[in-house]
């Protein structure tokens, strides 16, 4: 069982007959009681955030130098990358041209010695210190007939032998040193000897994939005799990672679906087939795949809690707008929550347009509908609009609502609100979703369907979207004709995206030119627009009529530029990434991107997403300043439209980092996994949490995994999981 005193110096070398250690038992004890310990580095490790012994243990090496693969000096050939063990001779400092600081090195084995240049590195002066061991990892070449390795890999290994290394963070600034953690981790572990290290996961599921258990694992990651034992054990320990976070995940998605009671909603009812049968063509396949799930999640008795993945333009209004016809065709009603005031307009007018026509069989009235009433309300909605619309919410005459934020505020309160659709792209978190639920009456829970139109790795998603089922669209409506994208590096190539414009103008067609993005200050981006848009009226698209949109207009200008631009007023409308969301102009088939490689891929993709619109075919120019060379980003734009495929690249190219931001939080445990690498863990982890949840959903029998995630996990998660 868990420990709950901190474990003394004398607990933790306690003999076997006590319990094995816990992470718990092990973040009880500083590291102060290590030996060598004293309060000068203690100082220094807390600077790093290590004040525990799981701390410590839980710093893994961020690389192992294999000393069975290392050359000796005498083995170096020019221009072949190399691992090699020397001594520092001399060294010495001067300044190149361009003031740069060189540091030259003279460095040697018993078998050879050889030149090390460091170039705008003026500490390695001081770090050289004759004698000093270090391990070297560069491609030497010949220079003026000898050998020279320039700016290699430097890891000080001090006198440690064994033949795989670990090097741990250094940290120039606290004065920490490999050897020095790497003596302390090996002192920690030696203690944790006698109790041993307790495994959370159950033995048969260890073995069944192939798991080494946990004090194997601690130990062979810190000291492992070879590369696989270390690969071995780094594969356990990122799979605790991963266990941990979905347990959360599946505990949270088993609490809600346990704890709240769902309506048992009417899923072949009249509006689904009235609508069907009312649209001038037919569902995808994938469309009608989401919208069978939904339907199974709407008639069962718990809320559903469903993610809809789908690139631009797969089709997502329309499953959303089927799964609120559920809603209201029992009798309830349904709400859109849009993440800004232009699009839930835009929503209102796309989805009031689908249902123009459809109307709802009147129970009060045996012979007649009564046409389905979809209001709007934002922030904007006011004065005696809004009252209508909040009493049609409270008395059930509104049977779709679609809005912002504005809708979960306290004011607004509905008759019997039965489906909620979110339409997320990445603004909403977590504690708004909840919100919308819990206004649900009589204790009933509505069901969420939230929607994303930036794709997401099907194992990310599984992590950033954990407690939802998913569905995907993963097929694009026939007779689009897809994008055709071009990359224009460099100046020559921008002139033909230019003659491109004019040539679809020509033709009838529209345009959008998108400035350059400027994190920094939307001051900067809005002068850069206006500049661009200068530029552009009186060269390069002299003649054609332009507009300019961007964050800082009125709110009344920007509209009437964007109707200027629906109407065809306009032939070219230049932006900024403000018409990332919401704007939909058939007729638009050109679009210009200014200095693209500012952007990320999604947003890229996003931005694309606004042509190809209509039955014309689109063209998208990406414009860099960069000439020559590659550029992965921009080329894998070019080389596919398909969101999924582009979003597995961006999570290469990337990794998980900026997904991570946008997750909830409580994602800090993952120090080794990687939601990128590590694809195939993630999906066996989220197996297993819902091995160990669905016999036992408050981990009863499991007691040390529980410990571990209220150990580990903030205290959000954890009022979330534990408040009962
Ligand atoms: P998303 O919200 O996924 O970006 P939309 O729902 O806005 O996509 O749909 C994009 C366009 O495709 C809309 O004009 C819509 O009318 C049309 N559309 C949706 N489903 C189909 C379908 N099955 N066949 C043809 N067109 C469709
Ligand atoms: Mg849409």
């Amino acid at each position: 069982m868990v420990s709950r005193c901190t474990p003394t110096f004398s607990a933790w070398s306690e003999p076997a007959a006590v319990s094995e250690l816990t992470l718990r038992d092990l973040a009880g004890i500083g590291v102060e009681r290590l030996k060598g310990v004293g309060e000068k580095k203690l100082a220094s490790l807390h600077e790093v955030g290590v004040h525990t012994v799981l701390d410590l243990l839980t710093t893994y090496p961020r690389r192992w130098v294999d000393r069975t693969n290392e050359a000796r000096v005498s083995d170096l050939e020019p221009g072949r990358e190399a691992l090699v063990l020397v001594a520092v001779r001399s060294v010495s400092k001067r300044i190149g041209r361009n003031r740069r600081p060189i540091v030259e090195a003279v460095v040697g084995d018993g078998s050879g010695r050889f030149h090390v240049v460091f170039f705008n590195q003026p500490w390695r002066e001081k770090q050289f210190r004759e004698g000093l061991q270090v391990a070297l990892f560069g491609k030497p070449e010949l220079y003026r007939g000898s050998l020279q390795m320039t700016n290699p890999i430097v890891d000080l290994i001090g006198d440690r032998t064994g033949r795989i290394v670990p090097i741990y963070p250094q940290s120039e600034k606290a004065q920490l040193n490999t050897w020095e953690i790497a003596g302390w981790v090996e002192d920690a572990l030696q203690r944790c000897e006698p109790r041993g290290i307790a495994d959370p996961v159950p033995l048969a599921v260890l073995a069944r994939h192939g798991l080494l258990d946990r004090h194997t694992a601690l130990r062979q990651i810190h000291l492992p005799e070879t590369m696989a034992e270390k690969s071995e054990a780094r594969r356990r320990l990122a799979f605790d990672e991963l266990l941990r976070v979905q347990t959360v995940l599946v505990m949270r998605k088993r609490a809600l679906e346990r704890e709240a009671r769902g309506i048992v909603h009417v899923v072949d009812g009249e509006l689904v087939p009235r609508l069907r049968a009312a649209l001038p063509y037919s569902l995808t396949g994938a469309q009608e795949r989401a919208i069978a799930e939904i339907s199974v999640d709407l008639a069962a008795p718990h809320p559903m809690h469903r993610l809809l993945q789908g690139d631009v333009g797969a089709g997502k209004t329309l499953v959303a707008v089927c799964a609120m016809l559920m809603g209201v065709q029992g009798g309830h009603q349904s709400a859109l929550m849009a993440p800004t005031e232009v699009l839930a307009e835009q929503h209102a007018a796309g989805v009031r347009r689908l249902l123009e026509g459809v109307t709802v069989p009147d129970p009060g009235n045996l012979f007649g509908d009564r046409p389905l009433r979809v209001e709007l309300l934002t922030n904007r909605v006011t004065g005696g609009d809004r009252r209508d619309v909040l009493s049609g919410l409270a008395d059930g005459t509104v049977d779709i609502v679609i809005g912002t934020h504005a809708l979960i505020q306290d004011a607004v309160s509905f008759h019997s609100l039965g489906v909620v659709v979110v339409d997320e792209q990445h603004r909403f978190g977590v504690e708004q979703r909840a919100a919308l639920r819990a206004k649900a009456a009589d204790g009933t829970v509505p069901d969420v369907l939230v929607m994303t139109a930036t794709p997401i790795p099907r194992t990310a998603a599984m992590t950033v979207y954990g407690d939802l089922d998913v569905s995907v669209l993963d097929e694009l409506p026939p007779g689009r004709t897809p994008i055709r994208t071009h990359w224009a590096n460099g100046p020559m190539m921008e002139q033909a995206a230019w003659g491109t414009v004019r040539e679809q103008v020509g033709e009838g067609r529209q345009a959008y030119v998108v400035c350059p993005l400027i994190d920094e200050s939307e001051k900067l981006e809005v002068a850069s627009a206006q500049e661009t848009f200068e530029r552009l009226v009186h060269d390069e698209l002299k003649g054609l009529r332009l507009g300019l949109l961007h964050g800082r207009l009125p709110s009344s200008e920007k509209e009437a530029v964007m109707d200027a631009f629906r109407r065809g007023d306009l032939d070219v409308l230049v932006a900024t990434t403000v018409i990332e969301v919401g704007v939909d102009v058939p007729n638009a088939t050109v679009m210009v991107i200014l200095d693209a490689d500012r952007f990320g891929i999604a947003q890229l993709h996003q931005l694309r997403g606004r042509v190809g619109r209509g039955a014309h075919e689109s063209e998208c120019w990406l414009v860099t300043q960069q000439v020559e060379g590659s550029n992965p980003r921009v080329e894998a734009l070019v080389e596919s439209t398909d969101g999924f495929f582009l979003a597995e690249v961006d999570l290469d190219l990337r990794g998980e980092g900026t997904l991570m931001d946008t997750a909830q939080k409580g994602r800090s445990d993952l120090k080794l996994a990687s939601l990128r690498r590590d694809r195939e863990l993630v999906q066996q982890a989220r197996a297993v949490a819902f091995e160990l949840v669905d016999p036992d959903p408050t981990l009863e029998q499991h007691p040390l995994l529980l410990d571990e995630v209220r150990l580990l996990f903030t205290a959000d998660d954890e009022e979330f999981l534990f408040k009962s």
